[in-house]
């Protein structure tokens, strides 16, 4: 910025008004000192008188000489001190403008550039030297176009001000984005004089707003959009979309085993899952075809431009075998199926919600259809949707209002064919629709959290049934609970089920917990310490549906475990299947060099049943020998002596 020009020098003056006082001095002491006439003779006085008269008149000369000096020498000091503030107060402006952190131009009325401040030089990398005399608009970018930065000038030199975000290049080249502000000066005469701007690079700024932004609209696991940005781009799309011209797809891809990994091998492994299926996934994505998460296991492809239904199954079948391709996760190599529910525009909605809804409904269709599917949405689906809606509400009620109830399945000891134990199995009579098995409602309660009341209600049932039975002489063996994962971990498990034994007065020996391989694998160590502590207090632990989770051998045999159950989908084959009857021999023995007792469960016929003797597989379960039936029908099964369905 410029320097406003100093007055003379004040040493020089001080020099002017010595000199001065010096010759003043010199004059008035020697008149005083030579005794002459004083040559004006202002009052025609005698001569004695004027010798008499002649030092004073010198004297008072003198006086007034001084004292006019002084008033001079005060008159400068005056002066000086004012310009000494003008020009601090110039130099704090120039310091503060030279240290603000906003660039800064000064032009005249024809927008060159008379002057620039430090940080110009560092924000646009042009030296003052190299600006002076140009304009603005011939030192800023192509970017916006000459135009442009006309444009803006001649909007200040009419408008007084203008700002705004422009473009602008470095001296190395770069573009940058600046918020700038031009204030036009005026003249007193209203005539614009110069024009100031000021201006930052807001490039990082930006970056961050970017970041931001990215952030709200992406899924950080697998970098794909969330479903914020499904629903913009699908606002984008359908609001130019022609029914009749344009034809879309929304499909919601669920992946089936993806709890399970989860739950088995833990959230790090199941995280890695969902990248890797995510990038296969990406590559089959392209300009009409976009990829999103929902969140969870579930993604979503918006399939738009779609010329012939033929495409879309293409693309289908090229979703499917990407996410079924092997994945070597932690060692285990996992093999993933996807539930595949598709909505149509226009046909199946209009809007992004519809289309989001109505896919969903197709997707559990797909689910219920024994997963691995793909189902494209009917308006039945709807219906099934709003079923799954109400069976939650309903639940609640049927909870409040005792409309649960146990049936009991005996457990058969193959040797001896007599009940040893029983598995309590919970069933909804609803007042409307009869009985709805669990497999309905159980993981609806899971999902809405309504599993610990019924999972805490079960276990007080159960061990209030086998107490009474014990008090009424009955001894049906132990009583099998099923205990869900949610349940097993919460903190206070362990004493909710010392409570309910305090409560019913049980012996810990009869409660049997039935936990699934994947519970316990998830979280192995406070597992390991949850099940010590039940164990600790005389709690039998079985492993239900086992061979069905990704159970890690080196954890089993840590665990405190009595009994391992055979998933019944093992039993299925065994008896026309050689591969079939080999596996459940190896999880025989398996079991039994953990030393761990075998139950098969699902057992429906007599080679079944044999084939496990011959194994000498201790117990087992299953409709060859009894059906869940409820509390006063099993306890005839009990009294029996030995089970009828055994060959002879
Ligand atoms: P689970 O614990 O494996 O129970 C055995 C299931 O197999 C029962 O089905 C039983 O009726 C069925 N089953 C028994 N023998 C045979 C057979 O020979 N063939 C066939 N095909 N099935 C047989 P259910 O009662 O429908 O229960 C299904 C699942 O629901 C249970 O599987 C268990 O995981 C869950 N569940 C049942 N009651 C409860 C409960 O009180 N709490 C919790 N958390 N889960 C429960
Ligand atoms: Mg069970
Ligand atoms: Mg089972």
């Amino acid at each position: 910025m410029q320097h406003i020009p100093a007055f003379a020098g004040r040493k020089l003056v001080l020099f002017a008004l010595a000199a001065i006082l010096l010759i003043w001095a010199i004059l008035g002491l020697d008149r005083w000192s030579v005794n002459r006439p004083f040559s004006l003779n202002l009052s025609g006085f005698s001569g004695d008188f004027v010798e008499a008269a002649n030092p004073s008149w010198g004297f008072l000369l003198f006086a007034i000489a001084l004292v006019i000096t002084l008033m001079i020498v005060k008159a400068c000091r005056l002066l000086f001190g004012i310009r000494d503030l003008a020009n601090s107060q110039l130099a704090l402006q120039q310091r503060v403008i030279d240290h603000a952190s906003e660039a800064m131009i000064l032009t005249d009325a024809a927008q060159r550039i008379l002057s620039v401040n430090a940080a110009f030089e560092v924000t646009t990398g042009y030296s003052a030297a190299e600006v002076m005399g140009l304009t603005p608009t011939m030192i800023s970018a192509e970017h916006q176009g000459l135009n442009f930065h006309r444009s803006v000038w001649d909007f200040v030199a009419e408008n007084g001000h203008w700002e705004g975000e422009i473009w602008d290049r470095r001296k190395d080249g770069a573009i940058y984005p600046k918020q700038m502000r031009i204030t036009a000066i005026s003249d007193k005469a209203g005539q614009t004089s110069h024009f100031v701007a000021t201006f930052a690079d807001i490039s990082e700024a930006r970056a961050q707003a970017e970041r931001f932004e990215y952030l709200a609209h992406h899924d950080q696991l697998t970098n794909l959009p969330n479903r914020l940005a499904l629903d913009a781009h699908l606002d984008n799309l359908l609001d130019s979309a022609v029914p009749g011209i344009n034809h879309l797809a929304l499909m919601i891809i669920d992946l089936d085993n993806f709890k399970t990994v989860n739950d088995s091998l833990g959230h790090h492994a199941g995280d890695r899952l969902l990248a890797e299926i995510a990038r296969r996934l990406t590559a089959e994505m392209g300009r009409t075809k976009r990829l999103f998460r929902l969140g969870g296991d579930e993604f979503v492809v918006v399939f738009d431009q779609i010329d012939n239904r033929a495409e879309l199954l293409s693309l289908l079948e090229r979703l499917v075998s990407a996410i079924g391709l092997p994945c070597d996760i932690d060692g285990h190599q996992l093999h993933s199926t996807p539930s595949i529910g598709i909505s149509l525009y226009p046909q199946d909605g209009r809007d992004g919600l519809t289309l989001i809804r109505n896919a969903d409904a197709a997707m559990y269709a797909a689910k219920a259809a024994g997963r691995n599917n793909h189902q494209f949405f009917v308006e039945s689906m709807n219906a099934a949707a709003n079923k799954r809606l109400h069976l939650e509400s309903e639940l609640w009620r049927a909870l409040a209002e005792n409309q649960l109830v146990l049936h009991y399945q005996p457990q058969i000891d193959l040797l001896s064919g007599k009940v040893v134990g029983v598995e309590a199995l919970v069933r909804w009579c609803h007042p409307l629709r009869g009985m709805i098995t669990p497999a309905e409602f159980i993981p609806v309660a899971e999902e809405c959290g309504l599993i610990l009341p019924l999972g805490h209600w079960v276990l007080l049932t159960a061990c209030r049934q086998v107490r009474s039975w014990l008090d009424a002489g009955i001894d049906m063996g132990e009583m099998a609970v099923n205990i869900s994962a949610h349940q097993f971990r919460q903190p206070d498990f362990v004493q909710t089920v010392q409570g309910v034994l305090a409560e019913t007065g049980l012996p810990a020996e009869r409660l049997e917990l039935e936990i699934t391989e994947s519970t316990v694998m998830h979280g192995v160590d406070s597992a390991i310490q949850t099940l010590a502590q039940l164990k600790a207090m005389g709690v039998r632990l079985a492993i239900d549906d086992f061979g069905t989770g990704y159970s890690s051998l080196s954890y089993l045999r840590r665990f405190p475990l009595d009994r391992l159950k055979i998933d019944r989908s093992f039993l299925a084959d065994v008896d026309t299947d050689p591969h079939a009857a080999s596996l459940v021999t190896s999880i025989v023995m398996l079991g039994r060099s953990l030393g761990l007792q075998l139950v098969a469960e699902g057992v429906e016929n007599f080679a079944q049943a044999e084939f496990l003797r011959t194994l000498e597989c201790e117990r087992v379960q299953g409709f060859h020998f009894y059906q869940p039936v409820s509390a006063a029908e099993v306890v005839g099964f009990g009294r029996c002596e030995e089970y009828a369905a055994l060959p002879a």
